[in-house]
């Protein structure tokens, strides 16, 4: 009589090549990870780089993946490829809940995730989270299909952390739905406040690309010199206009202040008068602009802050 091996758990010799053992949540983790159906679905240049994953050069239905389902009830991966607009946004929140549980978003690109380049656009959203779950962000514009098969594969990761005990798509209490937002206030934000951080937030760029600019100097027309401040308002009290080779001096007058994106024209040369109000004259010994003379504007410190060279004359 055969020796009964189930009381001591050996499989009996026979089988011992034909038993795999394993846990249900393995099992229940690969087979979800090399199913996921995504649905036919892009909406702007990342869509394309989408489309190319499923190329034979990058062939996702090695995943399993093959079926881009043109039904969100046949689908249960939703990938945002593109720039989400605040029209958009409604349609595809309606289409996130029509799909089948378990279901996953990949936010591909820097639009979906926040905005990209148009962040803070009127129509643009600043993110696809603020509206639906996000499993997996891809960075890029636009991320490669490569990029995005890293995608696939971290998502395969994530669903190897989960449990069949765990997960919340099969308790009864459970519902998916996600609020579809309405076009109208509540996406498009007319609060004050909120238009007051963008208008902040553009001044505050102003002012800093401005605080970086000092006065500058240019040639003019003949015997005149453009002083132009790109940037903050500046008090020139202090500043001075110095000729190279004649060695000569224009000292600004105390309390001079060039406003900001102000302008002034300096005319220069031993008869140098004003043509209009605001002008300033630097009347000189001799005609100014010989070869290879230089004109630097130096500031209250003795630095020269811009400098300019009248071009050799050729004989
Ligand atoms: S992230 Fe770049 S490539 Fe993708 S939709 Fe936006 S602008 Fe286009």
């Amino acid at each position: 009589m055969a020796e009964n091996t189930s009381t001591t758990g050996v499989a009996p010799e026979e089988l011992s090549d034909n038993i795999l053992i394993t846990t249900v949540d393995s099992v229940y983790n690969l087979a979800r990870s090399f199913s996921l159906w995504p649905m036919t679905f892009g909406l702007a240049c990342c869509a394309i780089e989408f489309i190319v994953a499923g190329t034979a050069r990058y062939d996702m239905s090695r995943f399993g993946m093959e079926v881009a389902r043109p039904s969100p009830r046949q689908a249960d991966l939703l990938i945002i490829s593109g720039t989400v607009t605040k029209k958009m946004v409604v349609p595809i929140v309606r289409l996130y809940n029509q799909m089948a549980e378990p279901r996953y978003v990949i936010s591909m690109g820097a639009c979906a995730t926040g905005g990209g380049p148009f962040k803070e656009g009127y129509n643009v959203v600043s993110g696809i989270d603020k509206f639906l779950p996000v499993d997996v962000y891809v960075p890029g514009c636009p991320p490669t299909p490569e990029a995005l098969i890293h995608g696939f594969i971290t998502l395969h990761k994530k669903f190897k952390t989960q449990s069949v005990r765990t997960v919340p798509w099969y308790r009864k209490s459970y519902t998916g739905e996600t609020p579809i937002p309405a076009l109208g206030p509540d996406i498009i934000d007319t609060n004050p406040d909120a238009l007051k951080r963008v208008r902040d937030v553009n001044m505050t760029r102003l002012m800093a690309s401005r605080a970086a600019a000092a006065p500058q100097i240019s040639l003019g027309d003949a015997d005149t010199i453009v002083l132009r401040n790109p940037g903050l308002t500046a008090d020139l009290t202090g500043w001075t206009l110095q000729s190279s080779a004649s060695e000569q001096t224009y000292h600004f007058p105390a309390g001079f202040v060039l406003m900001s994106d102000g302008e002034v024209r300096v005319h220069t040369g031993p008869g140098a008068t004003s043509s209009s109000a605001g002008d300033i004259v630097w009347t000189t010994e001799a005609a100014l602009g010989g070869d290879g003379e230089k004109i630097s504007l130096v500031n209250a410190e003795g630095a020269a802050v811009s400098v300019i060279e009248y071009e050799a004359t050729t004989a």
